[in-house]
Formats: structure tokens, sequence, C-alpha cells
């Protein structure tokens, strides 16, 4: 059992509001695939999952292990898995995922599978390459596909789908626009071979934003359903789903000239006050947002954090904060508060969020 003190709490209302936001720039037959992987956005896949699966018509997540927990949770949506690797083949088909097929070699890895379980029309989607090269066939392998398709009843190919390499960038307008022409290309291409549809999709979260005139049949949702759209604007208009919270552990009084922490980083140029708080860089707060840097909030008012930030713990500066050991502390309840811890340690909120490390308690709250 997890009673560690800090605590991230997922906000089950903000993560309804953020749907509902992004729903609503849809259409209304638009199918919306929630995407969960890396544990939520660090957060909690399953217990996200758990909350939105009468909500939602598909989950995402990157690999096989990943969905496996959200079935063993009972979850009997549909779990697309972006990134399988052939090891996990036969556990997809165990659990009932459906497993992203990108290059021959794992198309035929499955298919080899499929047909020695006997399996009939087992959902697969292939994925696309139109500009990111990450993953995905070409649009040249179209044939080659349709020759190894023909010649099995085994799978059935429920969805086409691509992934945009700059949809949140408008300097890439260009080549975003070449990239849905190339996806509608190879999907017209490859839906003439078939006699049934499959579910045609390209978008993310700022896809949808920048780009809602292509949401085919099905969106995939991620960052956005976590509060963040493209821009500061669209942001104030989604709600926070992660607040970490913990705890004053200890208080202590410092003298002029009395240092905190490791390397003595903070030297108190007055009497001080420092906070102890059981929060660190193994929680995954960078230590870029030592000395200064980066700040938590106890009883609402701002306490910078002094000195290095350690694997356990941090040390912040209450000298004009009226707060006892115990006292509530917010490491972070706001998309501003992650964006500026985003932009102190250097990276981007995705970053931000799938740092927050499994030691961290994870609460859904209704
Ligand atoms: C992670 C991922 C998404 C979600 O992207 P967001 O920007 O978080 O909405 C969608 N599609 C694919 C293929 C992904 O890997």
């Amino acid at each position: 059992m997890n009673n560690h003190v800090s605590v991230l709490e997922i906000d089950g209302k903000a993560l309804e509001h953020n749907l509902n936001y992004f729903k609503n720039k849809l259409n209304e037959a638009t199918k919306i695939l929630a995407v969960v992987k890396a544990f939520g956005y660090g957060s909690d896949g399953v217990l996200v999952a758990e909350f939105l699966k009468n909500k939602v018509d598909y989950f995402a997540v990157a690999y096989a292990h990943e969905g496996i927990a959200i079935r063993e949770a009972n979850i009997k949506t549909p779990i697309l898995v972006l990134h399988p690797q052939i090891n996990s083949l036969k556990d997809i088909i165990a659990y009932n995922l459906e497993p992203n097929l990108y290059n021959f070699k794992i198309l035929n890895s499955f298919l080899d599978i499929a047909s020695k379980k006997g399996l009939k029309q087992y959902p697969i989607h292939l994925k696309f390459n139109t500009g990111l090269n990450r993953l995905g066939f070409k649009q040249s392998d179209i044939s080659n596909i349709n020759t190894q398709l023909k010649e099995t009843n085994a799978i059935k190919i429920q969805s086409l789908f691509s992934h945009l390499a700059a949809s949140e960038d408008l300097n890439e307008k260009e080549f975003s626009n070449s990239q849905l022409k190339s996806f509608s290309s190879i999907t017209k291409e490859f839906l003439k071979l078939l006699d049934y549809k499959p579910l045609l999709h390209i978008l993310n979260t700022s896809g949808v934003v920048n780009y809602a005139n292509a949401q085919f049949d099905m969106v995939r949702i991620g960052l956005g359903l976590y509060g963040f759209g493209n821009d500061l604007k669209e942001t104030k208009q989604l709600k926070n789903t992660h607040h970490l919270k913990s705890i004053v552990s200890q208080i202590h009084s410092l003298k002029k000239g009395e240092s905190v922490g490791y390397n003595r980083a903070f030297v108190a140029k007055t009497p001080s006050r420092s906070a102890t708080i059981p929060v660190g860089h193994a929680d995954g707060l960078s230590r870029k947002l030592g000395n200064g840097k980066g700040y938590v909030l106890i009883h609402n008012q701002k306490a910078n954090i002094i000195g290095n930030v350690c694997m356990d713990m941090i040390m912040v500066d209450v000298s004009a904060i009226d707060c006892s050991e115990g006292d509530e502390v917010i490491i972070f309840n706001h998309q501003e508060m992650l964006q500026h811890i985003s932009n102190v340690s250097d990276t981007i909120v995705y970053e931000t969020l799938t740092s927050i490390s499994p030691r961290v308690k994870k609460m859904l709250k209704k």
C-alpha cells in the first residue's frame, strides 16, 4: 500500500469538462479515443480509464503492458496499442488489445500468430507514415499489404491512421496540410481494396484545434484531456486535472549565515524560516527548480524552493508565511504552475506530467 503523503489528485470533473470541451468542437458522429499512455500522462492510466470508460469510444496506450493493466481492472472499452513489439503480440491477443501494425515485420508476425491461433477477424490497426518518419507504412506498401491480407480471414482492419508532426505549430501549416493530403490519398487508395470501411483518424489534441476539418471518423486526445490546449487562451478554457499536494514535514528557524540543504546551496542573509516538504527529484521534480527557480503554495502564498532539490525532499522559504508542521502544500494545482515548472525545467508540459513518479500516491476525485 502506498501511503506517501505526496499525493497526485486526478480531478475527474476536470477530465469530464475537458472531454466535453473537445466534443463540442467535433461533429456529433466523430468518435473519441482517449490517450491514457504513460500512466495517463503521469497520473494513473487505470483510474483515468475507469472514469472515462463509458464516455469515450476508444483508449490508446503505447505499450501492451499498459493496456493489460486496464484490462485487469475489468475495463472492456477497445484499446489501441500504439507501439507494440513482437514479443508482446501474444499478450495483446490474450488481453483482447488491438495492435497498431506499422511495418511488414510486425504485420507478418501478427498474421503468423493469428493464423496459428485460428483467429477470425481480429481487430488490428494499420499506421501510415505521412511525414513524421517515426512509425508506419508508406503509400507504396499498400499493394503488398493487400496481397498479404487477401490470403487471410484472421484479421480485420479496424482503422487506418497516421500522426501529424507539428500539429500545434501554425508556422508548419503547409507541412501539416501536406500530411493531411497524403493521408487522404492513402486511405482513398486503400478503401478501394476493401469491402468494408475501417475508421480513419489522424488528429491529436492540437490537430483537433488547428485542423478540425480533418477529423475523419475519430480523433485521439491526450494532453487536452489533461487540461492543456495549444495556447494560453485555450488552456484557460480547460481545467487542470493533475493536482500534486504534500504537507510540511518540519520547520526550521535559521540564523543569519546558516545554510540549508546539500552543498550549503542556500545561505540565510537574514533570520529566516524554512519548511521541509516530502517531495523531491525522485517524485518527478527537476533539480532545475532548486535555488529559487521553483515555488510551491502554502496557504495560497508562494514559497520559493531554496537550495538544491533533494531526492526525497525540497526545502522552501516560509519566512513570510504563517504555517505549521503538517499544513498542506500545493506543488501544483493549475496549468500556470505546471507551465512555470516546465519552463524552468527546460521542457514541455508533456514531460513535466509524465515525470511524476510511481512513488507518488495517485487518487481520482470524482
Ligand atoms: C501520444 C499520442 C497522441 C496524443 O497526443 P496529444 O498531443 O497528447 O493529444 C495521439 N496519437 C499518437 C499516435 C500518439 O502517440
